[in-house]
C-alpha cells in the first residue's frame, strides 16, 4: 500500500470549507473578544475560554455552530458509534491544524478541552443512564465539564495523591484537594479522581466518579490564572471537596480502574495537543516569513540576510519534521485504534517535541518583529505566553521522555560477551566462516 500525503477530494473539501469558515467567521470573533476582554479571551489559539458578550453574542455562536453541524463536523474527535463523524485521528490532525488559528474554533466545533477528553472517558466506561445523563448533553454543547485529578502536592507522580473516595452506606464520600482543575467553577459536571483503595498497588488504587457540580461540599478555594493572566483571575480551579456525598452510581468505570481510564484519555489529550501546537506555530512561521520580505534595515530586506535566512530555513524544517511526527502518530494510532505501547511511545515523543518546536518557532518569529514583536500588538505575545504550560499539562517533558526511552529500550536485549554484538572482529571473522568456499576460490583462482 502506498503512503499518501494528500487526502481524498471530498475531504479535501471540508478541509477548505474549515479554512474558510476559520477565516471569514473565528478569527475576526477572535479579535473582538480579544479587544472586548479584559484577560484577551482564549490561549492564544490552543483552546477557547467560552467568552460571552451577552445574549446577541450567544445566538451569533449558535448560529456558528449550526453551520458546523450542516457540515457533519460537529464533535469531530468522535466516532460515529458516539454521534460524531468518526474521522480518525489522521483527519482531526488536519483539522486541528486549522482550527488552531482560532481560540473560539474548539467550542465552535464541539471539540473543546476538557470536554473532549470527558467524553470519551463517559462513551469508555459509563453506564447507558450515565451516557444519557451526561454524555448526550455534553456531546450537544449543553454545558461545560471538568478534569479533576491533579492535586496541590503531585502532578505527574500518581503515587501521590491523596484525595480520597470511601464507600459509605449506598454511596461514597470524597475528601480531599485538587490543584488546577480547569473550568471547575463554570462547569456543570466534574469527574474526579480519587484514591479508593491505598493499600492496592499505584495503578488499581483510584477511580473516577461523575460529580454534578452542584453537589454539596464542594468549595473553588480560588481561580489560578496563567502567566499573562491578572492575579485574582484566571480558568483553573483550586478545589476542596469537603466530605461530599456521592450515589453509588456517581462510579465512573470499574472501582480502581481511574489511572487506566485516565491513561486512554490523557493520551487522546497530548496527541490533540500536539496538533494544535502545529497549527500554532503555523501561524507563527507565517508571520515571520511576511516580516521578513517587508522590513528593511541596512540597506536590505530582512530575508536577504543569511542569518535571517538560517532562521526561516530552521524553523521551516523542524515545523515540518515535527508535522509529519504528528501525522505519523496520528496515522498509528488509526492503524492500531488503540493506544499500544507503540502508539504510546509516539505520543510521548511527540508530546515532547510540542513545546520545544513551539518554542522555538514562537520565539524566533517574535525575535524577528523586533520590538513590535515583543509588544501587546500582535497575537504573538500570547502565543510566547502560552509555551511553557505545553511543557506541563499532561505530564512534564520529562516524564514523556522517561516514557520514549523505555519503550525504545524495552526490545532490546543486552551483549551476551565481553564485546558487544557489532564488535568488528567478531563480524569479520564471522564473515571469514561465512564465506570460506568464497574465499579459498578467489586465492586459488588468483
Ligand atoms: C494549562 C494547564 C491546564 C491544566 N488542566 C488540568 C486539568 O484540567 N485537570 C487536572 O487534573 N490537571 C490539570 N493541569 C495540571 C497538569 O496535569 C500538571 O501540571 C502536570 O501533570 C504536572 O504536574 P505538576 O504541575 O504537579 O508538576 P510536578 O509533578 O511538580 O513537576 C514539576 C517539574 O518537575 C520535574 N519533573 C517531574 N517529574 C519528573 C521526572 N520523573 N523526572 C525528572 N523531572 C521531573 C519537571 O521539570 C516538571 O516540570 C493543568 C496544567 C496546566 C499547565
Amino acid at each position: 500500500m502506498a503512503i499518501d500525503f494528500e487526502v481524498e477530494p471530498d475531504f479535501q473539501m471540508k478541509l477548505d470549507w474549515v479554512a474558510e469558515f476559520v477565516r471569514e467567521e473565528l478569527e475576526p470573533l477572535d479579535r473582538l473578544v480579544f479587544s472586548e476582554s479584559k484577560v484577551g479571551g482564549g490561549r492564544g489559539g490552543f483552546t477557547d475560554d467560552r467568552p460571552s458578550l451577552g445574549p446577541k453574542f450567544d445566538r451569533h455562536i449558535k448560529g456558528l455552530q449550526e453551520q458546523v453541524r450542516a457540515q457533519g463536523l460537529w464533535a469531530m474527535h468522535l466516532g460515529p458509534e458516539l454521534g460524531g463523524p468518526g474521522f480518525g485521528q489522521v483527519k482531526l490532525c488536519l483539522l486541528n491544524e486549522i482550527l488552531a488559528r482560532a481560540s473560539m474554533a474548539p467550542m465552535v466545533f464541539g471539540t473543546q478541552a476538557p470536554d473532549t477528553g470527558n467524553m470519551e472517558l463517559i462513551a469508555h466506561n459509563g453506564t447507558p443512564e450515565q451516557k444519557k445523563r451526561w454524555l448526550e448533553p455534553l456531546m450537544n454543547g449543553e454545558f461545560r465539564s471538568c478534569y479533576s485529578m491533579t492535586e496541590p502536592h503531585a502532578g505527574s507522580d500518581p503515587g501521590m495523591f491523596t484525595c480520597r473516595a470511601w464507600r459509605d452506606g449506598d454511596g461514597w464520600v470524597l475528601d480531599g484537594e485538587k490543584w488546577f482543575s480547569s473550568y471547575a467553577d463554570v462547569s456543570k459536571l466534574i469527574i474526579v479522581m480519587a484514591i479508593t483503595d491505598p493499600e492496592a498497588p499505584v495503578t488499581r488504587r483510584a477511580s473516577m466518579f461523575l460529580v454534578p457540580r452542584e453537589t454539596p461540599g464542594i468549595e473553588i478555594i480560588r481561580n489560578v490564572g496563567q502567566l499573562h493572566e491578572p492575579l485574582g483571575t484566571g480558568d483553573h480551579g483550586y478545589v476542596r471537596y469537603n466530605k461530599v456525598r456521592l450515589p453509588a452510581d456517581a462510579l465512573l468505570g470499574q472501582e480502581g480502574g481511574g489511572f487506566t481510564g485516565a491513561q486512554t484519555r490523557l493520551s487522546g489529550g497530548r496527541i490533540h495537543h500536539a496538533m494544535r501546537a502545529v497549527g500554532v506555530c503555523n501561524q507563527a512561521f507565517e508571520m515571520m516569513c511576511e516580516r521578513a520580505v517587508s522590513r528593511r534595515t541596512k540597506g536590505s530586506l530582512l530575508s536577504d540576510k543569511q542569518m535571517v535566512q538560517e532562521q526561516i530555513a530552521d524553523c521551516y524544517i523542524e515545523l515540518k519534521q515535527f508535522r509529519l511526527h504528528v501525522l505519523y502518530t496520528a496515522w498509528l494510532i488509526d492503524k492500531h485504534r488503540a493506544y499500544t505501547r507503540e502508539v504510546r511511545k509516539e505520543i510521548a515523543a511527540v508530546k515532547v517535541t510540542a513545546p520545544k518546536v513551539l518554542q522555538n518557532v514562537v520565539y524566533k518569529s517574535l525575535h524577528l518583529h523586533g520590538s513590535l514583536g515583543a509588544s501587546n500588538e500582535t497575537r504573538l505575545g500570547r502565543m510566547w505566553m502560552n509555551v511553557p504550560w505545553m511543557g506541563i499539562v499532561d505530564g512534564p517533558t520529562e516524564v514523556h521522555k522517561v516514557t520514549v526511552a523505555q519503550q525504545v529500550l524495552r526490545d532490546c536485549k543486552p551483549a551476551q560477551g565481553l564485546f558487544p554484538t557489532y564488535h568488528l572482529p567478531a563480524e569479520i571473522a564471522a564473515a571469514r566462516a561465512k564465506f570460506a568456499d568464497l574465499i579459498e576460490r578467489e586465492v586459488a583462482e588468483f
